[in-house]
């Protein structure tokens, strides 16, 4: 009797599958590429044909020994050079700069509607689409809530053209550890991030944004800094390394990974016990900071652009605690080059107006001592590493999903190019050129 549903379950099964299926044979596009830096290998390789089959790239080779399948439709890219899909690991689709004049950081939490927020975030991924960023981590929404789950719906629902999309929702902070700041205290001022004080909230808020939809965790470690008596760059901590320990451990239940935003100091430090995944900013890394992230393996994502925009004027606090932030972390970038610690390209798009261009970063980077093809690799194959996605993205290889796009020029002899890109597709469907 106890096996009577099963059977008739499978029977019903059975008879509703057709008793002939034709699938649609996917779309076959060739692409001939001039120069192809594929994100992976040290070297760029010429007279490339990549033949792909519906959303996955099936093969790549030598244009000489190429055939090209029958009823394919071929782009010609062989005057220009041919790239995976880049991947900014640090962005706020839901930010609109941070400049002083237009109301600075608290603008786009109590001026604008919800509604205005997300068109604006619609607009910023279409952005970072057409600039040839096919993915991105966005790391907070910035008071928008669960916006970023909704954004990523509606470009996978193919509502709207845009990059995929890593969420991290929320975010998470302590009393005392994020904007909106500075108010009457018998104000309850909205909050960008989730707030939370002591390890049992701390894991509650995980649990909550991983079950509305989070890819990653971001904590925020560090919040205000300033210059200390000798000089340095002071930060204030947040979480504590209970607190940090029971979101990390969630989110590692989860099999999710945790970004912790963290400056200098206490805070970095507590960051790095607390077992967080990647490190965002990274402004002040000392040598034993450095040690620590070579040891547990954990990502650096230094974006660097972001600290050379809104400064305080000079001889004011602000302004000279902006132009330290920005002298130490080139020291900290070229230590942490030095010393190989894993580097991934991400800029704060958000904190930088959505106006600007995306590959500024690649300039600064390369400006710092890096060498373009490793730049290249910090926004294609060693991003994908951090997500969980080595040989799916940031690659042009069998098997791997078809993100690809084009510049004219060289990027190894001018990484400038990269910010004229002149083809993007996206699952191996074409978003611009050709
Ligand atoms: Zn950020």
């Amino acid at each position: 009797m106890k096996s009577f549903p099963c059977v008739l379950l499978l029977a019903v099964a059975l008879s509703a599958v057709p008793q002939e299926q034709k699938p649609m044979s996917p779309q076959v596009t060739v692409i001939r590429a001039g120069t192809l830096i594929d994100g992976n290998s040290a070297k760029p390789r010429h007279d490339q044909v990549i033949v792909i089959r519906g959303n996955r790239i099936e093969s790549v080779s030598d244009a000489a020994s190429a055939t090209t399948p029958p009823g394919a439709t071929v782009i010609d890219l062989s005057q220009q050079t041919v790239l995976p899909g880049l991947i900014d690991s640090h962005t706020h689709i839901f930010l609109q700069g941070e400049d002083p004049a237009k109301g600075g950081y608290d603008a786009n939490i109590l001026d604008a509607p919800l509604a205005l927020r997300a068109a604006r975030a619609t607009v910023a991924v279409r952005r970072a689409l057409e600039q040839g960023f096919t993915t991105l981590r966005d790391v907070e929404t910035e008071g928008a809530g669960y916006g970023d789950v909704g954004i990523k719906q509606a470009i996978n629902g193919g509502y709207i053209p845009g990059p995929r999309l890593f969420v991290s929702t929320r975010a998470i902070s302590t009393t005392g550890g994020y904007m909106l700041e500075g108010y009457a205290p018998e104000l309850e001022m909205p909050k960008g991030a989730q707030i939370v004080d002591g390890p049992v909230e701390a894991r509650k808020a995980a649990r909550e944004q991983l079950d509305h939809g989070a890819d990653w965790i971001k904590v925020y470690m560090t919040h205000r800094s300033w210059v200390g008596k000798n000089g340095e760059l002071v930060s204030q901590p947040t979480l504590t390394v209970e607190e940090l320990r029971a979101i990390v451990d969630e989110t590692h239940g989860w099999g999710k990974k945790v970004a912790c935003h963290a400056y200098s100091g206490i805070g970095l430090h507590r960051a790095l016990d607390g077992g967080c995944d990647s490190i965002e900013h990274g402004l002040d890394l000392d040598d034993a900071a450095i040690a620590q992230m070579l040891k547990q393996g954990t990502w650096y994502v230094p974006t660097l652009s972001v600290y050379y925009t809104d400064w305080g004027p000079a001889d004011t606090p602000d302004g000279k605690r902006d132009r330290l932030r920005a002298s130490v972390h080139e020291i900290s970038f070229k230590k942490a080059m030095k010393a190989g610690l894993k580097i991934v390209f991400g800029t704060d798009m958000g904190g930088i107006p959505w106006t600007e261009p995306i590959a500024q970063e690649f300039l600064r980077m390369v400006d710092f001592g890096m060498q373009p093809m490793d730049a290249i690799q910090s926004a294609t194959s060693r991003a994908a590493a951090m997500l969980d996605k080595e040989g799916e993205l940031g690659v042009v290889g069998p098997g791997a999903l078809a993100d690809i796009i084009a510049v004219g020029g060289d990027p190894l002899k001018d990484i400038k190019v990269l910010g004229n890109v002149q083809f993007v597709m996206k699952d191996g469907q074409v978003f611009r050129g050709k």
